[in-house]
């Protein structure tokens, strides 16, 4: 069902702390950890603590917790000082944009040019 946890899932292990991660912030609804392959000096992963799989599935099912998310991803930008130089957040939707883990996450993206389009 939408938001529980999947046993399958490599990011609802690391809210379960089953798997280690760098975390670097934390609230009710959400955790934020630093990606494991940096694209940048500042690459932070925010996800729910509830499963959902993508960002519109998250928007559907618990549109309260899309507004976390962001509101996270911009906390989150500040605490790495990269808010004021501006910063990207990335949401991969489906696989062939990347996505790779179907856990929604903010990737927060900061510290160096960041060129566009993205590559
Ligand atoms: P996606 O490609 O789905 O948008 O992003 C998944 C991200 O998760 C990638 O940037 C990848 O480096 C990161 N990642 C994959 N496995 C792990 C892990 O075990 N720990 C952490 N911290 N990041 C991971």
């Amino acid at each position: 069902m939408a938001g529980e946890p999947q046993s399958d899932c490599l990011f609802c292990k690391i809210v379960a702390g089953d798997i280690p991660a760098t975390i670097v912030r934390e609230s009710a609804t959400t955790v934020a950890f630093r990606d494991i392959n940096p694209q940048a000096p500042t690459h932070v992963l925010v996800i729910p603590r509830a499963h959902h799989a993508d960002a519109v599935s998250l928007a559907t099912e618990a549109p309260e917790l899309t507004a976390d998310l962001l509101r996270e991803a911009g906390e989150v930008a500040a605490q790495e000082h990269v808010a004021a130089g501006g910063y990207r957040i990335v949401l991969n939707t489906g696989a062939g944009a990347g996505q790779t883990v179907f856990h929604v996450h903010a990737h927060v993206l900061g510290g160096r040019d960041l060129t566009w389009p993205p590559g």
